[in-house]
C-alpha cells in the first residue's frame, strides 16, 4: 500500500510505501487516467505531445535526482529502480518523463549529483541524462532536437 503523509519535505506532501519492495519490481500500474495534449504541474508525459492526468496518489510520486522508481511510460508502470524499505519515499526523475515543465523549480533532494533546476529534459545536458533510466519518448526528442541543431549548423 501507498500512503501519502502531509508536510516534513520540501514539496509539501509525499508518498510513502509500507512494503518494501526488491529492485525491478513494479510498485504501481496506472490506470483510471486520462489523455490530454495540455502539460500541468500534475500530468506525466507519455508522448511528444501526449500527457495523463487524474492519477490517483501519483500526484503525490515526488522528484528526485537519485530516484528509487522509474515511470515506465510505455506499460504505465511504476519500478523499484533500487530496493525499497517501508517507510521510504518513493521518488522518480521527473525528466525521465517531461520534456518541457510547465512548473520547473530548483531541487533540494540533497543528492551529490542533483541537477538543481528542474525544467525538463529539455533543458539538461546529455551527459548528465545519460545517468538515468530515460522513456523512449523523451530520447526520441533529444535526438530530434539534437537533427534540428545540426542541421541549423549546416545551413550557416
Ligand atoms: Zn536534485
Amino acid at each position: 500500500m501507498l500512503s501519502i503523509v502531509k508536510g516534513g519535505s520540501a514539496y509539501g506532501a509525499r508518498l510513502i510505501t509500507d512494503e518494501p519492495y526488491r529492485r525491478g519490481q513494479i510498485i504501481y500500474h496506472i490506470s483510471g487516467h486520462r489523455v490530454t495534449s495540455q502539460p500541468t504541474y500534475q500530468t506525466i508525459q507519455i508522448g511528444p505531445n501526449l500527457h495523463i492526468e487524474e492519477l490517483g496518489v501519483l500526484a503525490y510520486l515526488n522528484h528526485s535526482c537519485q530516484p528509487n522508481t522509474v515511470v515506465n511510460t510505455t506499460d504505465l508502470s511504476v519500478v523499484a529502480a533500487r530496493d525499497i524499505a517501508v517507510g521510504d519515499e518513493l521518488n522518480f526523475f521527473y525528466p525521465s518523463t517531461e520534456w518541457e515543465m510547465d512548473r520547473p523549480f530548483i531541487c533540494l533532494c540533497g543528492a551529490p549529483q542533483c541537477v538543481r533546476l528542474v525544467a525538463g529534459a529539455k533543458y539538461l545536458a546529455i551527459d548528465t541524462l545519460s545517468r538515468y533510466f530515460v522513456n523512449q519518448h523523451i530520447r526520441d526528442m533529444v535526438f530530434a532536437s539534437l537533427a534540428q541543431t545540426v542541421s541549423l549548423d549546416t545551413e550557416r
